[in-house]
C-alpha cells in the first residue's frame, strides 16, 4: 500500500490481498480461485483459523479499501452492482450463510501517513484510531458495518474504521482479552465461560469479531435479550446460542458462533491437504485463506524457533516515516 502510495499510485483490493498472501505464505495457507473479471473486485474469501486440535472458526470476508473522497474518508459499503437492488453489505450476509460463517470485511487502510487527515468523533482511550499500530490490514464483523450504514451512511467508514481489529492482533495471546459481558442472563455455560474468560487461537478470533457487535447489542433499546435458542449448526462448538436480533437483521450470536466449530470442514482439510476442492465451495469465492496452528504460541521475532508454526504475521507491521505532507494518491 506504502509503495503505491510512494509512487503516485492507490492501492486496490485484489492487489492488497495477493501482496498480503504472498508475503505471509507459507505460515498462511491459500488457494486462489478462477473468476471471471466481472466479480473479481467484488469475489468474496472464505478465511479458516485452525487451532491444533481442530477447533477452528471461519469468516466470509469481502475486502475494502478506506478512500478519501474530497474531505471525507469512506468504505463504499452500500455499493451496488448495475441492475440489482440489493448493496454487497445484504449479499455479503446472505452469501455467509451458504457456509454457514459470519461475514466480515478485510479494510485496507494504508499507514498512518496516508491516514493522517481522518478524524473520528467517537472516543479513545489512547492513540487516535487512525495512529492506531497494524491496523493498515482490519478485520470488522459486517453487522458491525450494517448498523453504521443504518446510523449515519456518510460517517459509515470512519465508523467501521474505528471498531476494526488490526488482523495480525486478533489472534495473538499477548493481548488483553477483557471479558465480553453478554446482554442475557442464564447463558449455556460454556458459552458464558467462553465470554467472560481469556482464549486464545481460533476461539480468540471469534470473541475479537464479537466484541464491538456485543457492544452495539449492549447499547441497542431493543428490549430483553432473547433467550429463545437459535437453530444449531452441524459441528458448532456452542450448541446453545441465543436467537437475539436486537436490531440487526440477523440473530448476532448465532451469525457470529456459527463459524466456530469443533472440527475441521472437509473442504478446509483439502486446502490443508493439496486435494482439489468441490465446485459449491470453489463456484462462489475468489479463494480460501487457511491460518493453522491459530492457537500456537506466538515466538518473539529474531529468536530461533524449531518450526516457525507460531510466528505473527510478519511483514505487515508499519513502520512510521516522518510526514511530507500529502502525497498524490490522497489527492481526491
Ligand atoms: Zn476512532
Amino acid at each position: 500500500m506504502t509503495g503505491m502510495l510512494d509512487a503516485g499510485g492507490m492501492f486496490r483490493e485484489v492487489a492488497a490481498t495477493q501482496v498480503l498472501l504472498s508475503t505471509t505464505s507459507p505460515r498462511i495457507r491459500f488457494v486462489e480461485f478462477a473468476a471471471d473479471e466481472e466479480k473479481e473486485n467484488g469475489a468474496d474469501w472464505l478465511w479458516w483459523w485452525v487451532d491444533r486440535d481442530g477447533t477452528c472458526y471461519g469468516l466470509l470476508v469481502q475486502a475494502k479499501i478506506l478512500k478519501l473522497h474530497g474531505k471525507r474518508w469512506s468504505i463504499d459499503f452500500s455499493y451496488k452492482t448495475r441492475g440489482d437492488d440489493r448493496t454487497q453489505l445484504s449479499k455479503l450476509i446472505n452469501a455467509a450463510n451458504h457456509f454457514h460463517v459470519p461475514a466480515a470485511y478485510v479494510l485496507y487502510c494504508g499507514d498512518s501517513q496516508y491516514r493522517s487527515t481522518l478524524t473520528c468523533d467517537r472516543a479513545h482511550d489512547d492513540v487516535p484510531c487512525r495512529e492506531r499500530d497494524r491496523v493498515g490490514v482490519s478485520a470488522v464483523s459486517a453487522l458491525v458495518a450494517e448498523t453504521a450504514v443504518g446510523l449515519d451512511v456518510r460517517n459509515a467508514g470512519v465508523s467501521a474504521f474505528h471498531d476494526a481489529v488490526p488482523v495480525e492482533d486478533i489472534t495473538s495471546p499477548d493481548g488483553l482479552d477483557a471479558p465480553i459481558v453478554p446482554l442475557a442472563r442464564g447463558l449455556a455455560k460454556d458459552l458464558d465461560r467462553f465470554l467472560r474468560q481469556p482464549q486464545r487461537g481460533s476461539r480468540r478470533v471469534a470473541k475479537e469479531l464479537l466484541r464491538p457487535v456485543q457492544r452495539i447489542r449492549n447499547g441497542q433499546f431493543a428490549g430483553a435479550a432473547v433467550m429463545e435458542h437459535a437453530a444449531p449448526v452441524t459441528g458448532a462448538l456452542f450448541e446453545n446460542v441465543p436467537n437475539d436480533y436486537g436490531h440487526f437483521s440477523v440473530p448476532y450470536l448465532a451469525h457470529m458462533l456459527r463459524g466456530l466449530r469443533a472440527e475441521v470442514p472437509d473442504y478446509v482439510r483439502d486446502v490443508l491437504e493439496g486435494r482439489t476442492l468441490p465446485t459449491w465451495v470453489t463456484d462462489q469465492l475468489g479463494g480460501i485463506v487457511v491460518i493453522p496452528d491459530a492457537d500456537a504460541p506466538a515466538v518473539v521475532p529474531g529468536r530461533a524457533s524449531d518450526s516457525g508454526a507460531g510466528r505473527r504475521l510478519s511483514g505487515l507491521r508499519e513502520t512510521p516515516r516522518p510526514p511530507h505532507g500529502r502525497r498524490p494518491g490522497q489527492a481526491a
